[in-house]
């Protein structure tokens, strides 16, 4: 065999055929993406899984022993069956096959392997049906036999047993068999690390953590092999970022010095800018006034007045002829954008920039229209949906970019964005705060500032939490509440996770508006919780409606599968208070501005996560009047739901709900469509918790770069950066 490298493709390492399950499971092709598809844990010869509470309906691999078999005929059909009961000691579990009477003699009674197939239940009882399995004395002597010395045994039985990620074309010992052949063709693998590094981080050489991860010989290897391969996944990762954001700054781009357009701006206010909108607002003027494009992340909370900052910037870069972006997470948001700038900027300052508004859904010609002073240079603002980014969209000289809520879009599309300039300045926008480990991960290529202080005036938002199940009368209370705030000439937003009864949680239009998903461990919300459907749009338009206390007062429904136009016409209708209560999906979620609207109902709140939930709330007591958010929730005390609506409740700093909300999400949904490396996703490193190493990652990196800004010194790290790059690029393309 020629020599294999980590880029040999697996098909030449092991044959197309038995590569072929490993890319359409876990899309691995490459010896070195093998190797880095890792065990998800070990397991030991010697030690049984625990065979109790295993998940009903998923593949499951387990070490256990033989208990006993038997044979017997089946009852309506001819034929036999076999079934075999293992044991981890305590519980048991059953196997079955039909017409397979050799299993009979292979499953002995005592011996020991690794099973794998899907849980099923059968009266009352577990078993796997067809299971794959394999013992581990197959082909070695079982311990304690003639010839094993008993240190022998005893290492044998103390040998970590890799367990992979696997599915039911791929056994965990599938798996492992590949990779084996894959480590014993292996070259040596060149390691990109500098050696100083790898000495003064303790890190072990690149080929003997890829060994001792796939063949330790006791728990010190793998444990020792796990800590190394994170540091290199955290390591690669922010030098990706950081020499990206470094190579990015050194670029050259249009300077774009402010001028009378911002300060005839700026005399129209009808407020005075808080002290951190002027602080925010001084460093962004600086920077697009460099030859060096500008690469930030603006976080606040909702309606710290993170929009007018992104507006006067636009005025200063319009100043020199450049045109800005506004790029908004769905329809509903642009469209509100597009009317908040338009009004914002008065009817001359208008009529100068000349904003257009580009979605999906407008109809063809306004689109050709808006379309044409964008590519003439008439237009200098544009405000738009993912529609922005689309192919038949150019601009004359596109000099700034604004990505509002940016933590819905990806890297990606932050990057199909700036492509459609020369080095655009970027200006990304999150009314979610990022915790700072996140935020290197995540968004590393990004220097962050914030905005703590409100507009003065805010009246503040108080939260409770309503047990609609404990407490009957506090529900109903929440609707005759409703009802009087309107009388009073307010407004009212209800929020439900649902768009009609027996659809699944809604999903929109747009990146991932739906309603969080729930983490996959969490437990459910109590056994009362699952007895009634998910509360819907419709049905709550209906309910209300029929409520004696709502009679004479307009209800009406928003959610993303309306039509483009009829959303826009029911939202300004709510905006101009012609609609008193609107009930919707998370459509409403971001950035929506009605100062009039003083009371927030999320039913099913226990649904949304705690992000949202808090998004969600900052739409109301956005004007004089103070705002109420009930949440309403037929989860349970003591339950991780009811937890995680209380702790909304219990505190209004977004900062203390971002940590919250971190530790109950999923990585995926925190890094979004972040690629590492050749790697598709992170395997080792949690942003959740390896915050510290990130952080020294990044330090490290930093200095690495400091002497070394272009890798002269380091190829295999320049290659590693190189394949990030190109890789982003593709997705920017496609
Ligand atoms: P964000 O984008 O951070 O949610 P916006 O920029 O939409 O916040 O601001 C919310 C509202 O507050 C808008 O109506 C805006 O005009 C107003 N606003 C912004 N800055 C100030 C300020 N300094 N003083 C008073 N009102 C302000
Ligand atoms: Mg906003």
């Amino acid at each position: 065999m020629t020599r294999v490298t980590l880029d040999t493709p697996l098909s030449g390492i092991i044959g197309g055929k038995s590569a072929k399950p490993f890319e359409k499971a876990f899309g691995v092709s490459t010896a070195e993406e093998l190797l880095w598809h890792l065990p998800r844990r070990y397991s030991r010869r010697g030690e049984l899984t625990p065979l109790t509470g295993l998940p009903v309906g998923e593949q499951v691999t387990v070490v256990a022993q033989v208990l006993d078999v038997q044979v017997r005929r089946m009852q309506r059909r001819p034929g036999q069956i076999v079934e075999a009961r293992i044991t981890d000691g305590v519980g048991t579990l059953t196997l079955t096959f039909f017409n397979q009477g050799f299993r009979a003699k292979e499953l002995r009674a005592g011996r020991q392997g690794i099973f794998a197939g899907k849980v099923s239940e059968y009266r009352g009882a577990y078993q796997l049906q067809h299971p794959d399995y394999e013992f581990f004395d197959a082909d070695e002597e079982v311990p304690g036999g003639a010839q094993l010395e008993e240190a022998a045994a005893k290492a044998w039985a103390e040998t970590p047993v890799p367990i992979y990620p696997a599915t039911s074309q791929l056994p965990s010992w599938t798996i492992a068999r590949s990779v084996e052949m894959v480590l014993d063709a292996l070259a040596e693998v060149p390691d990109p690390l500098p050696p100083e590094l790898l000495r003064s981080e303790d890190v072990l050489p690149l080929g003997a953590a890829l060994e001792k991860a796939h063949r330790p010989r006791n728990d010190a290897d793998w444990r020792a092999a796990q800590r190394s391969l994170k540091f290199r996944e955290a390591f690669d990762l922010q030098l990706a970022l950081l020499h990206r954001r470094r190579q990015q700054s050194a670029e050259p781009s249009a300077p774009r010095a402010a001028g009378v357009l911002l300060e005839r701006f700026d005399a129209a206010l009808p407020f005075t800018l808080t002290g951190d909108q002027l602080a925010v607002g001084g460093v962004i003027s600086d920077e697009l006034a460099l030859p060096h494009p500008m690469h930030r992340l603006l976080q606040g909370e909702v309606g710290s007045g993170k929009t007018l900052v992104a507006l006067r910037a636009m005025l200063q870069v319009a100043q020199s002829g450049g045109q800005s972006a506004l790029l908004a997470p769905t329809e509903v948001l642009a469209s509100q954008h597009f009317r908040s700038v338009i009004e914002a900027l008065g009817s001359d300052l208008a009529a100068a920039l000349n904003p257009v508004l580009i979605t999906g859904r407008m109809p063809a010609p306004e689109r050709r229209r808006a379309l044409l002073s964008l590519a003439s240079g008439n237009a200098l603002i544009a405000v738009g949906t993912h529609a922005l980014m689309s192919e038949g969209v150019t601009f004359y000289d596109l000099g700034l970019t604004v990505i509002d809520e940016q933590h819905r879009f990806g890297v990606d599309q932050r990057e199909a964005l700036r492509q459609k300039g020369t080095q655009p300045h970027v200006l990304a926008m999150t009314a979610t705060p990022i915790p700072r480990t996140v935020a290197l991960t995540a968004f590393g290529d990004l220097e962050t500032l914030t905005i703590r202080e409100l507009p003065p005036g805010r009246q503040g938002i108080e939260t409770f939490v309503v047990p609609e199940i404990e407490m009957p009368r506090r529900a109903a209370r929440v609707w005759e509440r409703a009802a009087e705030d309107v009388v009073a000439g307010r407004q009212v937003y209800v929020v439900c996770p649902a768009i009609s009864g027996g659809t699944s949680p809604s999903l929109e239009e747009g990146v991932g508006e739906a309603a969080d998903p729930l983490p996959a461990d969490a437990p459910a919300a109590g056994p009362q919780a699952a007895k009634r459907p998910l509360a819907n749009v419709t049905d709550s338009v209906a309910e209300i409606r029929a409520m004696p206390q709502f009679s004479g007062m307009r209800v009406e429904a928003l959610s993303g599968d309306l039509p483009g136009p009829e959303k826009d016409r029911i939202m300004s209708e709510f905006a101009s208070g012609a609609i008193n209560v609107l009930v919707a999906t998370t459509v409403i979620e971001v950035g929506v501005n009605v100062p009039n609207a003083s009371i927030m109902i999320v039913r099913d709140a226990d649904r949304f996560g705690v992000s949202q939930l808090h998004q969600l709330r900052g739409r109301v007591g956005r004007g004089a009047h103070s705002g109420l958010c009930l949440l309403m929730s037929v989860a349970e005390q003591g339950t991780t739901a009811r937890e995680r609506i209380e702790a909304v409740a219990a505190t209004s700093d977004g900062f203390v709900l971002a940590e919250i909300d971190l530790e109950l999400r999923r990585e995926g949904d925190i890094l979004g469509t972040l690629q590492s490396g050749g790697r598709s996703t992170l395997k080792l490193l949690r942003v959740t918790h390896d915050g510290d190493l990130i952080a020294h990652a990044r330090d490290l990196a930093g200095a690495l770069l400091d002497v070394d800004p272009q890798l002269l010194g380091h190829p295999g790290l320049a290659a590693t950066i190189e394949r990030e790059e190109t890789h982003l690029e593709n997705l920017a393309k496609s």
